[in-house]
């Protein structure tokens, strides 16, 4: 079998970082001969150019993802056993923090064009319980934001945006007004993981809001629940984000645009190679968001996923399958679902047909072309 020439990785960290070594290294010194590892002034000078670039009030740094999602759902004064919205395609950290918190994640089927869930289906899931939605912008665009926060407004239902993968995307409103995802529903959480479009390198997350209670809030509840030195007025977590990343990201969120302008430039020629394959429906893009293409993710028609992935393996082309397992199936989550449905069709269909390509800031045109023209001789064959 023919290996492919081109070393093809899903994401490039080290050929993205050879471009920036000589930035990142001088700044990652100067923190370490600073020795201000925590809470040190390259957290607060991320944190305030984080928030410009956003257009947040207030922006949170913290330890990772998945406590920002724990900390902005404590933040919101939620009860044992009251429901959280969830989608039942995403990965597990969304509805791992609401079970750890002793809610109920009340997970619902997303739209098959866009693997996002929509303010309908939503709408129908709402119980007396129903207290709060955890909207996931997946793999780079956002939900579409201003039909769910109608609905959580008539519902009186809390938002918190997920925003782990879409970072940077941009949602534009009915009248034409245009806002960074995350900072649409009353709070935003997001991940530095480094594969994660806004990479630290190690790990790294952050909550945002634009309420000026939550703010402090959050914030308070990400440091002990500490108001004042040595005095707690809620019981929170340690949940930090050090002064290296810091550095790193605040170099990194520079080129952010320019990083999602590639990812896009990768996608727009994928999407051209693959459009005349009936047997994939390449990703769609919802027309109020833009795309950052965290991933580019096909559906393989007619069973043949499987098959095609060994074959793109056999060819030296890795491809990742997000997600395998729909949540209510998951070993840990499935009793807790079991008297509320057997299965969600959609997302039933997407785990056993999505597949997602290679995709990051580096991707060559030889290296497209090679896989695509793979991806068409397998079906051609
Ligand atoms: C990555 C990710 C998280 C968790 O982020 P960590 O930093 O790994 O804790 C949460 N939700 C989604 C959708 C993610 O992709």
């Amino acid at each position: 079998m023919e290996k492919s020439a081109h070393n093809l990785q899903m994401v490039d960290l080290k050929g993205q970082y050879e471009k920036i070594q000589e930035e990142i290294d001088s700044a990652v010194l100067e923190v370490i001969r600073s020795t201000a590892f925590i809470n040190g002034p390259k957290v607060r000078q991320f944190q305030a150019n984080l928030e410009a670039y956003l257009g947040a009030r207030h922006v949170i740094p913290c330890a990772n993802g998945t406590d920002a999602l724990q900390i902005a759902l404590m933040a919101i004064g939620l009860q044992p056993g009251d429901e959280v919205i969830v989608p039942a395609f995403t990965y597990v950290a969304t509805a791992e923090v609401i079970a750890l918190l002793q809610l109920k994640p009340l997970m619902v089927d997303v739209d098959p064009d866009t693997f996002n869930v929509t303010a309908e289906i939503i709408e129908q899931a709402i119980t007396p319980k129903t207290k709060a939605i955890v909207p996931v912008n997946l793999f780079g665009q956002s939900c579409d934001m201003e039909p769910i926060m109608e609905v959580a407004r008539r519902h009186k239902l809390w938002v918190v945006e997920d925003n782990a993968q879409a970072i940077g995307a941009d949602y534009t409103f009915q009248g034409g007004q245009r806002q960074k995802t995350g900072t649409i529903g009353h709070i935003g959480c997001t991940s530095f993981y480094p594969s994660k479009n806004l990479g630290a390198y190690g790990d790294g997350g952050a909550i945002y809001t634009n309420d000026d209670e939550l703010g402090p809030r959050l914030r308070t509840i990400a440091n002990h629940g500490q108001v004042k030195r040595y005095y707690h007025d809620l019981i929170g977590v340690n949940s930090r984000l050090d002064s290296i990343q810091a550095a790193i990201l605040d170099i990194k969120l520079r080129y952010l645009d320019e990083y999602a302008e590639a990812r896009r430039t990768a996608a727009d020629y994928y999407d051209k190679a693959l459009a005349g394959l009936d047997q994939l429906q390449v990703p769609v893009r919802h027309p109020r968001s833009t795309h950052v293409f965290h991933q580019y993710t096909l559906i393989v028609k007619d069973g043949r996923r499987d098959a095609l992935q060994a074959y793109l393996q056999d060819h030296g082309i890795p491809t990742m399958i997000y997600y395998p397992v729909p949540l209510y199936e998951q070993v840990a989550y499935k009793k807790a679902m079991a008297n509320h449905f057997d299965m969600l069709p959609v997302t039933d269909y997407l785990c056993r047909s999505v597949l997602s390509l290679p995709i990051h800031t580096e991707m060559e045109e030889g290296a497209l072309k090679y896989i695509t023209d793979t991806l068409i001789a397998f079906f051609k064959a």
